[in-house]
């Protein structure tokens, strides 16, 4: 059997340089993105379309934003987690090509069609802090999926800190009057495809849009990889955590008894 020279680079290029999981981590075959065990939490049809969550995870009360709707792939919960952090850190760039490709399938799905892509952007500081520019990677590979272009006119004027360190309350405090369009006349009329990595409070996202609609955007689709729980989620996830360790605790000290 004649094996075609292009299957063999891919044998070799696959030892040299091996395919990880964008998740675990996991060396994984060439060309696939994620292994066979990590089933990270999809975000179906049945999503709110003002927060992205699951309707038993919504809370927001449908409470109106300036995008006109949010979509989001996954929950950002520990399947997704460490592959964004580790990404986030400079790891596999590989995580990027897979947000992009898996966003634009969803805004395929979700029928977010648009004249331009637009990401949340970072300040100069906060780029060469990271060492390279997050959203802006993610965005101009969403925008290829899409044929659509990238439109880099969204600034942020200055450092922030990040949205996870604050309390909801001081959330849209935190980025209120922080961004701009810088050419005006490039937004009007146009529908924008508006990306970000993470979705907490959505309150950036919000901030970002209303820039966009204050200089007559016609449109505004939010689209995030991963939507973070609502903080009460996270209270009965640490309540949950709670009573295991209360239920390991009560195990381990009916062991000793048992030892004595
Ligand atoms: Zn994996
Ligand atoms: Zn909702």
């Amino acid at each position: 059997m004649k094996i075609d020279w292009k299957v063999w680079l891919h044998i070799a290029e696959d030892f040299l340089f091996p395919h990880r999981c964008v998740f675990c981590g996991k060396v994984i075959s060439y060309g696939k993105y994620v292994c066979k065990d990590c089933k990270p939490a999809v975000i179906g049809a049945d999503a709110c379309r003002f927060c992205a969550l699951p309707k038993k995870y919504c809370s927001c009360r449908k409470r109106a934003r300036f995008y006109d709707e949010i979509a989001a792939v996954y929950l950002y919960d520990e399947t997704v987690k460490p592959g964004v952090l580790h990404y986030k850190a400079g790891g596999d760039r590989r995580m990027a090509e897979y947000m992009a490709k898996r966003m634009a399938a969803l805004a395929k799905r979700r029928g977010f069609t648009a004249d331009a892509v637009a990401f949340v952007p970072q300040t100069k500081q906060e780029r060469s802090r990271r060492g390279f520019y997050l959203n802006r990677e993610i965005a101009s590979l969403f925008a290829k999926e899409m044929s659509l272009p990238l439109y880099e006119g969204l600034v942020k004027l200055f450092d922030t800190h990040p949205q996870k360190e604050k309390g909801f309350l001081y959330r849209r405090g935190n980025v209120a009057g922080i961004f701009d369009v810088a050419v005006p006349q490039e937004v009007a009329n146009r529908r924008f495809l508006l990306i970000d990595d993470i979705k907490t409070s959505g309150e950036t996202l919000d901030e970002c849009a209303k820039m966009l609609k204050l200089y007559d955007a016609q449109a505004v689709y939010a689209l995030v990889f991963a939507a973070a729980f609502p903080k009460k989620q996270g209270k009965e996830k640490e309540k949950n955590r709670n009573s295991e360790r209360a239920e390991m605790r009560r195990n381990l000290n009916s062991t000793g008894k048992n030892i004595v």
